[in-house]
């Protein structure tokens, strides 16, 4: 971790040294690697416009022309089959010219997009995409485009933050981020909005730095009282996200939340994940992290089994167990959840910055709030 945050401080430093204007321009050039479509079979290519279609790695040009109308792209033994034509490479890039759209799987994408054949004979759809093209198609989909702009400018910087950790990060890997909620979620062109645009706009190539660099700027829906801190998760240990208190999430919906989930399936989530738990009998809180949330989930079956209660949630379902703050009852075939907060817990806590915004604080005090310690800089 440190040697690799090391990395993104001789980054921050180097651009530290450029005028502004060239600022401006090292933030349009970062281009992110974002995972669109992964493990599939086939996957259909529009292009509305001009485009040349590449070899990865050598750059040979295999096709060009313009308008592609629902091209597919299939594995062979041997390589890969593009709209008809059979290529023995392991890659392709799309690359459209000017304003020109790539639509994968009909939906709409700017930037180039790498389809790669992987080891196991599927296809991955990595989308190259500048920066701050990619944060409006996130924006959508983190927080309500009908927030005050405040929150939005916070959203747009904790994600630009985080987008460029990974980058930092990734560099011996396929891409950066993936487009669900294990990273951030992206749409897309088809996710921008007015306000979501302008929020990336006003804090165009802005960043949170912690002694000058780059961290995991990690947020979530709602904290439901205290934010968790992030090395009760994973292996991060950081002055910016040990946790603080937060009273302003109590109009989130997401507050408290009741759920239930039969034993037959709770059985067959951890079954599918390699525990063996024939005759689930029960599921029991153990011990509390510094912020209230649960541990340790016991499983009592035919033998008694540990697991860190955020690997059980994310087994489990995340949308379902919405976060490790929750009491648990058995009841016939039921388990019943009742919990509160939703998310990991880590960093900002969107519902709260929402209300610090309705309050008019601005960007820069809502981040400074749920990211202690850190300033705000630039790419
Ligand atoms: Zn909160």
């Amino acid at each position: 971790m440190i040697n690799r945050l090391n990395k993104v401080l001789i980054f921050t430093l180097l651009i530290s040294f450029l005028s502004p204007s060239l600022l401006a321009a090292e933030s349009e050039a970062l281009t992110l690697r974002v995972c669109v479509l992964k493990d599939v079979n086939t996957i259909s290519v529009t292009v509305k416009g001009a485009y040349r279609i590449e070899a990865l790695r050598t750059g040979e040009l295999l096709k060009k022309g313009k308008d592609l109308n629902d091209a597919s792209v299939l594995p062979t033994t041997a390589g890969l089959i593009v709209a008809g034509e059979p290529f023995n490479i392991f890659g392709i890039k799309i690359v459209p010219s000017g304003d020109a759209s790539i639509y994968i799987d009909k939906r709409a994408f700017r930037g180039n997009m790498d389809i790669i054949r992987t080891e196991k004979k599927r296809l991955l759809a990595v989308n190259h995409i500048n920066i701050e093209d990619y944060l409006k198609g996130v924006l959508f989909h983190e927080v309500s485009h009908w927030w005050p702009v405040e929150v939005l400018k916070a959203q747009a910087i904790a994600a630009r933050t985080y987008a460029v950790y990974r980058m930092s990060v990734c560099t011996d890997k396929d891409f950066d981020l993936t487009s669900d909620i294990y990273s951030q979620v992206y749409g897309g062109k088809g996710s921008e909005r007015g306000r979501t645009n302008k929020a990336v706009n006003l804090t165009r190539g802005k960043v949170l730095t912690y002694k000058g660099e780059i961290f995991p700027a990690y947020y979530h829906a709602t904290c439901a009282g205290h934010t968790e801190d992030a090395s009760n998760l994973w292996s991060i240990d950081l002055p910016p996200l040990k946790g603080v208190k937060c009273s302003f999430c109590k109009l989130s919906p997401h507050y408290r939340w009741k759920r239930k989930i039969s034993i037959a399936e709770a059985q067959k989530r951890l079954s599918a994940a390699g525990y063996n738990v024939n005759g689930l009998k029960g599921i029991k809180p153990s011990g509390k992290t510094s912020s209230g949330r649960i541990k340790d989930i016991d499983i009592i079956s035919n033998k008694k089994l540990s697991m860190a209660a955020n690997d059980f949630r994310l087994l489990m379902d995340p949308n379902l167990i919405r976060s490790t703050n929750f009491n648990v009852k058995r009841k016939r075939d039921y388990f019943y959840f009742e919990g509160r907060g939703w998310g990991h817990g880590v960093g900002m806590c969107q519902w709260g910055a929402f209300l610090l915004a309705v309050r008019r604080y601005k960007a820069e005090h809502i981040l400074k709030f749920y990211y202690p310690k850190t300033r705000i800089g630039r790419i």
